[in-house]
């Protein structure tokens, strides 16, 4: 089982997309389970989409 800190980690850095099928499903479980770190998921992803919409700068 991830720790918080782990999920915040892995989440913040972006590398959802390199993990392998046993890690990426520990995180999902986690997830489930921890609304605090799908809140912070979620604003990882809104921060990410955001800065898509104005790269650069
Ligand atoms: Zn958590």
């Amino acid at each position: 089982m991830k720790s918080c800190w782990e999920i915040h980690r892995l989440v913040s850095e972006g590398q959802d997309r390199k993990f392998g099928f046993g890690e990426r499903l520990a995180v999902r479980m986690h997830l489930l389970m921890c609304s605090a770190c799908r809140r912070f998921e979620r604003q990882m992803k809104l921060m990410r989409q955001a800065l898509r919409r104005f790269p650069g700068e």
